[in-house]
């Protein structure tokens, strides 16, 4: 079983801008997830509330790396379900980030999947490196070294995306796993959120600010200051240990 404990905070904000929010957010268990909805007249809104649904009801069933791989194929499949049962909304879609503590060995290990240019960053000793991968065009260009990171919050064509669930009929979402330590913190979040603070801004905040609610809260507001030009959503998690579930030590050590 695992060696550590989450302890999660999520807040989503509409933002001071935008008429709805299309953003959804899950803080449930061992699953964490934002999805960052897209369709416009509303339709964002159910198509990244129809994913997230989808997706925790398939990750219940199978709470591995394949099982969490299989439940953005199953929320991919609902959310063109549903705009196949009702087709003013054809053409609505979504991102989805999800971070969720998987049952693959005996340790247990995070698991982090994404489809679309929501995100999820790891802090460990108070450096932040993202796990996440950017499906997105300005995503494409500075992984070619076209554009640095600092241009691509700016860029004209940063909101296309190259990937998006209810638009293809197969997914593949970018998988990676990390191996947390106690004292570090995870961030979900969408774009609304990075694209008005710059990274040091979320580095500050998150060495700083002692609770993830606290912390979060702070992020949220700190985008709407500098802007809140879109939905904005953040999930911060704490990793906490346990030190009644650490193991002893086995086997003897040379002398
Ligand atoms: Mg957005």
């Amino acid at each position: 079983m695992s060696t550590y404990q989450i302890k999660p905070a999520g807040v989503t904000d509409i933002g001071n801008v935008r008429p709805t929010n299309e953003d959804y957010l899950l803080a449930d268990g061992d699953l964490f997830v934002v999805a960052d909805g897209m369709g416009g007249q509303g339709h964002g809104e159910v198509a990244s509330r129809v994913a997230v649904e989808a997706l925790k009801e398939a990750f219940a069933a199978d709470q591995t790396t394949s099982g969490l791989v299989e439940a953005v194929g199953q929320a991919n499949r609902a959310v063109r379900e549903r705009a196949e049962q009702e087709p003013e909304r054809r053409g609505m879609g979504t991102t989805i980030a999800a971070v969720a503590l998987v049952a693959d060995d005996d340790e247990g290990r995070l698991v982090v999947v994404n489809v679309g240019d929501s995100r999820v960053y790891l802090l460990h000793e108070e450096q932040l490196t993202r796990l996440s991968r950017d499906h997105s065009r300005v995503g494409e260009l500075v992984r070619s070294g076209a554009i640095t990171e600092e241009q691509a919050t700016t860029h004209p064509e940063r909101h296309i995306l190259t990937h998006a669930l209810g638009i293809e009929p197969e997914i593949e979402p970018y998988v990676a796993h990390a191996e947390p330590h106690p004292g570090d913190r995870v961030l979900v979040c969408s774009d609304g959120l990075f694209n008005e603070l710059r990274n040091e801004e979320i580095v500050d905040i998150l060495n700083t600010v002692g609770q993830p609610n606290e912390a979060v809260e702070r992020l949220v507001a700190l985008a709407k200051d500098h802007g809140g030009n879109d939905n904005i959503t953040a999930i911060v998690l704490d990793i906490e240990g346990s030190p009644s579930e650490s193991k002893p030590q086995s086997g003897s050590r040379p002398r």
